[in-house]
């Protein structure tokens, strides 16, 4: 049995998304006609208590729009360095946005009010790039799915207020933090700028990203779009396998986080394997000895038909996901009892 946990961008649309996508209503979204995309934005942006939205491509897309409408060139953004926005998107926000980058040290990919407030530069002193915006991560891929405490990302949001300075989130997986956490979707909504989230990720659909913002924000937004060549026509059967995500896939990552979990503890008996990073959600990274690299694990596994990926040099990361079931995770048992 072939058992993939490389990501969770690998699922493929079940029979009752497929049929919603097969009959969505089309019309050209760059000439604002497409009724099924006008109804996913409208209702993500509802469901965060948010002017407008803006349904794109991808993730990378939406937060390289977030950065570019926020800041000016020569600007610094503040992030973990961890963080997806500066590791792996492509060095976008020096090639779109011309900004730079203040990666700071956290802890599993999460900074804190503190160290925010630490490296807010002096806006008077032509030395220093102003200090624009803050992007924080939730849950965090490169910190192994780890979740924000909201309490400090409360405390972040009243240092970016006093400092006059943007608050943006990368949510690419932020529904997995939300049926961890008591926080809703509007308190989120109520504390960010702007909000980046992930249809692509756990909840199971092909394609499709949403910004999240005011409605000049959004707006500008959709000029860069465009400019970028994201103007898309009749992405309504997208837009409808999102809505329909949004409706009946969130609960769903509750059992990938249960199997996530089960497999850490595999891991975690696992010889070749040193440590487990704790599991909140639906990734699990597992730090290997010495002298095995990630390469070596990833080819191992192959040869048993099951897939992760390397994260460095003996780490290693599994991504559970709605096609990942019990029955998978049974026979993952057996393969990794060496
Ligand atoms: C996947 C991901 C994105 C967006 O990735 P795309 O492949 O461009 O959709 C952004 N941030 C994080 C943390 C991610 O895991």
């Amino acid at each position: 049995m072939r058992i993939d946990l490389r990501s969770d961008t690998l699922t493929l649309p079940t029979k009752e998304m497929s049929e919603v996508m097969n009959n969505a209503p089309l019309g050209d979204d760059v000439y604002g006609e497409d009724p099924s995309v006008n109804a996913l934005e409208e209702k993500a942006a509802a469901m965060f208590g948010m002017e407008a939205a803006l349904f794109c491509p991808t993730g990378t897309m939406t937060n390289q729009l977030a950065i570019k409408v926020h800041t000016r060139p020569g600007d610094e953004v503040i992030c973990d360095k961890l963080s997806h926005i500066y590791l792996y998107e492509g060095g976008g926000i020096a090639m779109n946005a011309f900004s730079s980058v203040r990666p700071l040290e956290g802890h599993l990919g999460r900074i804190t009010a503190q160290v925010v407030a630490e490296n807010i530069n002096n806006a008077a002193d032509v030395h220093q790039p102003i200090t624009r915006m803050v992007s924080l991560e939730n849950t965090v891929n490169k910190g192994g799915g780890s979740i924000y405490d909201f309490n400090e990302i409360r405390k972040i949001r009243e240092v970016c207020t006093a400092n006059g300075i943007i608050l943006h989130l990368d949510g690419a997986r932020l529904f997995n933090a939300l049926v961890e956490a008591p926080e809703t979707t509007l308190d989120y909504g109520k504390t960010f700028d702007s909000i980046s989230i992930c249809l692509s990720k756990g909840l199971g659909c092909p394609i499709g990203s949403l910004l999240l913002g005011s409605k000049p924000f959004i707006a500008q937004a959709r000029r860069y779009r465009k400019a970028m060549g994201g103007g898309w026509r009749q992405a309504g059967a997208l837009a409808a396998a999102g809505s329909y995500a949004l409706d009946h896939h969130i609960d769903l990552l509750r059992a990938d986080h249960r199997r996530a979990k089960a497999i850490g503890e595999m891991l975690a008996g696992n010889s070749w394997v040193e440590a487990v990073y704790p599991v909140s959600t639906n990734i699990i990274l597992a730090q290997l000895s010495q002298h095995i690299t990630a390469t070596d694990f990833v080819e191992k596994l192959k040869t048993k038909d099951v897939h992760c990926v390397s994260f460095g040099k003996h780490l290693v990361r599994f991504v559970t996901h709605i096609d990942f079931t019990d029955e998978h995770l049974e026979a993952l048992k057996q393969e990794l009892d060496f």
